[in-house]
């Protein structure tokens, strides 16, 4: 029998065995690449995996094989060599072809390989500056220029930016191109002058025909940066050269910096990307976790797209954190996990935690009294508070519509599902609501 059918059958075997998200997430990610001499190598996509198969299967496994094969076999654990890129299908496709070609640009260009259309998230948030970004590619120099991307830290600014450089050389892998963050423009003015290798200076930024200068903001009050710069940039320019710029503001909201450099930024594209919204937040963790090898339930997914941050680094960072943590316990990065990690539903609920509590804390909130969000009085400004009231009581203490109704005055059902979907909705979009219902919730928890 071939490994793979050997495997197949041992996996069938333990799919009984043991529960559904452990088969799952765990067991049906491993392989037989080879038993050879009793010993089976088993291949798992990652070493978060790895580590949790070998450390609490390690047994089960090796009963189940043995018992297949009547033999006395020795389980070896590797992590899967890693797989060609998947190519996300509703990109160009051959844009991407650089990148199974290795790093072989990445000295030249200060790219950093893992910068690629292919794992960016397109969204609400970004489909302009991505379109924008696209259009850059097909025709360097020629479309937009300077192509200037501005938005707040954390939202994709140098994703972009540096996938433009990818995908460009992926089309023509002799294109001249650099990547560079302002900071390294200047710090490279300055050191040649020290050095008087002005000259070498001017070759490595006047000859790119694609020049990335990441976060031009740092220039600002930087006098001679500036000067240099406006002469790089008119350099550049006028050889038809692509420029692409970042920045944390608008071209016209940098302080410090002289108008004519503005007017220039200014000349060609601005776009922004803005935060990204619950829809796209909800599909970046999708992508992050499936990266690392991790299956998150859709309603994993949900509430962390509810709870983390609204920048995109804060989120991976949040995601990255739960999955280190996870591992270190043994643990499956399953809901009650992350709501646990967020200190919500402990296991020994507080003892605030009932309806009673959760009306009062809310009215406490909002300077209201209980009798406000209990009575019959429609003024607005007891509206929100109310429908939070019947969010947490039906997210925290899981109290059925006809119950919250009755807790609040006799309300019909359909009233508290509209109100409850109304905050599910608007929080998924306001970051300060998110901040204040998460607010009160960790008061409930005290
Ligand atoms: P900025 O330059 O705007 O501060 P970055 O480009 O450094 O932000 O992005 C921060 C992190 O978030 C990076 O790890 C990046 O890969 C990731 N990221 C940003 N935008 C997206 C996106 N649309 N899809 C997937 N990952 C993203
Ligand atoms: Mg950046």
């Amino acid at each position: 029998m071939d490994v793979k059918n050997l495997w197949q059958q041992v996996l069938e075997e333990l799919k009984i065995e043991v529960s559904r998200p452990i088969f799952q997430t765990l067991l049906s990610q491993t392989d037989l690449s080879t038993l050879e001499n009793n010993i089976a190598t088993i291949t798992c996509p990652n070493p978060y995996i790895q580590s949790l198969v070998e450390g609490r299967y390690y047994s089960l496994l090796k009963n189940t094989l043995d018992g297949k094969t009547q033999k006395n076999n020795s389980l070896l654990f590797v992590i899967k060599p890693k797989a060609q890129e998947k190519i996300n299908n509703s990109d160009p496709g051959p844009l991407f072809a650089w990148q199974n070609e290795g790093k072989v640009y990445q000295d030249k260009s200060g790219l950093n390989p893992k910068y690629v259309f292919s794992n960016l998230v397109v969204g609400n948030s970004n489909n302009f500056a991505h379109a924008a970004a696209l259009a850059i590619v097909q025709n360097p120099g020629q479309t937009y220029n300077p192509f200037f991307i501005w938005g707040g830290v954390g939202v994709g600014k140098t994703h972009l930016m540096q996938a433009i450089g990818h995908a460009i050389l992926s089309k023509n892998p002799n294109t001249q191109i650099l990547y560079c963050p302002s900071e390294s423009f200047a710090n490279d003015l300055v050191s040649s002058l020290q050095t008087k290798t002005i000259p070498s200076f001017k070759k490595k930024y006047r000859t790119p025909e694609v020049l990335l200068i990441d976060d031009i903001q740092f220039i600002s009050g930087k006098e001679y940066i500036q000067e240099e710069f406006f002469h790089t940039f008119n350099a550049l320019y006028l050889a038809g050269r692509q420029i692409v710029l970042t920045s944390d503001r608008r071209p016209e909201e940098i302080s410090k910096i002289e108008e004519r450099l503005t007017s220039r930024f200014m000349g060609g594209l601005t776009v922004d990307i803005q935060p990204p919204d619950f829809e796209m937040r909800m599909a970046i963790l999708k992508t992050k976790s499936q990266e690392r090898g991790i299956a998150l339930s859709e309603e994993t997914v949900a509430f962390l797209a509810q709870m983390a941050a609204s920048n995109i680094r804060e989120l991976e960072g949040t995601l990255s954190q739960i999955v280190t943590q996870a591992a270190a316990l043994n643990r499956i990065p399953d809901l009650v996990f992350v709501k646990n990690y967020f200190g919500f539903k402990s296991k020994n609920r507080s003892k605030h935690l009932n309806p009673k509590n959760i009306i009062l804390s809310v009215a406490k909130h909002y300077s209201l009294k209980t009798s406000d969000l209990t009575g019959t009085s429609r003024r607005k400004e007891y509206v929100l508070p109310r429908q939070i009231v019947m969010y947490l009581l039906r997210e925290e203490v899981e109290a059925p519509y006809m119950k919250i109704g009755e807790l609040l005055g006799g309300r019909d059902h359909s009233t508290i599902i509209h109100g409850i979907r109304k905050i599910e909705n608007e929080a998924s979009l306001d970051s300060n609501l998110r901040q204040e219902i998460n607010n009160i919730k960790q008061g409930l928890y005290e």
